[in-house]
């Protein structure tokens, strides 16, 4: 042997014991389901969460069975996370704003075998519990409640257990390809789909979203992350935090822009997460407060294209810069972050922005090309003008959906993310649209989401999705579904006329719907399926044809 050096497995259990040992002081700062605010540190997160590992174990369960969770961002959430994973089960988040009907098929197709959620979900668990057919134990995650009991009476409490319990706890040396996670896609077209993150994939992600060039984390970060730990797994951040020993402000069910801008001031914030519709009610809390959120120094915006108007009023009054990322449940989610390269730094406030407005580019761990998929997957240049479906393979990107017995992967071994993107020399990504919500116009293709930044900056527009609406002569055509933003008025025509100069012309929309809220899913992205089936025929219904 010529030498060798340590075989180290890469494990989540190492992530909390790292926090714990080297940060064990750094608050852990939470609100609660019940409107409290605790106070906790790393080192407190790490004996709890081997305090419920013991607990699982003398509930009987073992390494690789899944344990699901129907919670806020809060503490004892974080505590779930490392106490599962790191004993070598699988944590399951789901998200409570799906229907009854896909919980019940998450759960099924998981095979859960413990559900923890927070009191306010009871009257969801009741609905669902008679089909959930793996479930062996429902976990309340609060300290005893007789209201609870009174409904579910096998209920166990997470506070009783835990406390119950010591802290001495082995993690086990688990193979660091063993199962960590578990996230369902939104299922926007059929049945969700599991992506299973491993232990390996979880901490290479984790270095992946800490590097300068992506979220740029450190042990003098406050990070706020709004997006939902049942979201991606809360973009890694609970674990990319305890890697770099970050405090962590977790919201609870708080995400109203009033109370995200008091903890944003409250505990000194300088780094929140989120996707857009959420920076959209904290700046219009802002501005109705007057805070000028002094600590916040970085946002990150991603799930959803961030329209240019936003980083511009987060740079210009807020004096914050606007981190825009693009991934997907898929990806672990990060796939690329954008940040200047130093060959920019000599260009006009303006150029920057324009750079800044791409999705960015993959750090390290992560590849991404664009191909034609119609003609057996060709590659494209990096030109920044050839659009193409964007596919993408790394350290941390799925291979086969839980439950599946085939690869998802393409031929050669990459992921098709089902996005349509340009790419320019320098590896920037910009997101043209999902293949699925581009416009066809007369054999052409309009991006919605470049119409839909436009019509954001108008100023009286709060919100606009842009669909393709049917067309006899053109096939479809572009309309605006727009929410206007509070005391604001805009005519159909005068938002017609914003367009002009901005794209060509018959790029231009054909009518504006204005609508009182447009309508979100679960993660806080539109739902534009729902709008291509509620105003799909618009133009035709008005007359709007020629
Ligand atoms: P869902 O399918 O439920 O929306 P994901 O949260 O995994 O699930 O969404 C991933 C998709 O979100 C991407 O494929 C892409 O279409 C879109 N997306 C994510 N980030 C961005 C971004 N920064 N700009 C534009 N689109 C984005």
């Amino acid at each position: 042997m010529l030498g060798q050096m340590m075989q180290r497995p890469l494990l989540i259990s190492h992530l909390i014991q790292h926090a714990a040992k080297y940060h064990g002081d750094t608050p852990i700062i939470s609100r609660e389901t019940d409107g409290s605010t605790t106070l906790s540190d790393w080192k407190t997160i790490h004996s709890n969460s081997k305090r419920l590992a013991n607990a699982l174990a003398k509930l009987g369960m073992e390494q690789g069975d899944r344990l699901a969770t129907i919670a806020w961002n809060n503490r004892r959430h974080l505590e779930i996370w490392y106490g599962v994973s790191g004993a070598g089960m699988v944590c399951h988040t789901i998200n409570p704003r799906l229907f009854p009907q896909q919980i019940i098929y998450v759960v099924n197709d998981a095979e859960d075998q413990v559900l923890f959620f927070e009191k306010t979900f009871l009257p969801l668990v009741m609905g669902v519990k008679d089909h959930l057919k793996t479930v062996k134990h429902f976990v309340c995650m609060t300290a005893p409640d007789e209201e609870v009991r009174a409904q579910l009476p096998n209920v166990i409490f997470y506070d009783d257990i835990v406390d119950e319990e010591s802290d001495e706890f082995e993690w086990p040396e688990l193979d660091e390809n063993a199962p960590a996670s578990l996230c369902y896609t939104s299922g926007t077209t059929g049945n969700p789909k599991g992506v299973l993150y491993t232990n390996r994939s979880t901490v290479l992600h984790s270095f992946g979203i800490s590097l300068p060039d992506s979220i740029n984390l450190s042990a003098q970060d406050v990070v706020l992350p709004v997006v939902p730990m049942f979201h991606a797994n809360a973009w890694g951040l609970p674990y990319a935090a305890a890697m770099i020993g970050a405090s962590l402000v977790l919201p609870g069910p708080n995400l109203d822009g009033h109370s995200l801008a008091n903890m944003i001031d409250d505990y000194k914030v300088n780094v929140a997460v989120g996707v857009p519709t959420i920076w959209q009610t904290l700046l219009a809390a802002a501005k109705e407060t007057g805070t000028k959120l002094p600590s916040l120094k970085r946002n990150v915006v991603g799930g959803s294209a961030c329209p240019s108007s936003m980083i511009k009023t987060f740079r210009d009054e807020f004096g914050c810069e606007t981190l825009h990322a693009w991934g997907m449940t898929e990806t672990s989610p990060l796939g690329t972050a954008n940040q200047l390269k130093a060959k920019h730094s000599d260009l006009s406030e303006e150029d920057k922005l324009t750079v800044r407005l791409s999705q960015g580019r993959p750090p390290f761990g992560v590849e991404i090309r664009i191909v034609d998929s119609e003609q057996n997957n060709k590659l494209l240049p990096n030109d920044g003008k050839t659009s193409g479906n964007v596919q993408i393979r790394g350290y941390w990107i799925v291979d086969t959906y839980f439950n599946n017995e085939q690869s998802a992967l393409e031929s050669d071994g990459w992921f098709d993310t089902g996005d349509i993107a340009t790419i320019n020399e320098d590896g920037y990504l910009r997101i043209r649209d999902r293949a699925k919500d581009l416009i066809k116009s007369g054999g052409e293709w309009i991006s919605s989401v470049e119409l839909e930044d436009i019509a954001m900056s108008h100023p009286a527009v709060a919100m606009a999705a842009v669909i393709g609406a049917a067309h006899p002569k053109w096939d479809e055509r572009p309309i605006i579904i727009t929410q206007l933003a509070v005391g604001e008025q805009v005519s159909e025509e005068a938002l017609i006329a914003h367009y002009e100069g901005k794209v060509a012309k018959w790029q231009l929309p054909n009518a504006v719907i204005f609508v009182e809220a447009v309508p979100l899913n679960g993660t806080g992205k539109m739902l534009k399926k729902d709008l291509r089936e509620q105003y799909g025929n618009h133009l035709i219904e008005r007359g709007l044809i020629d």
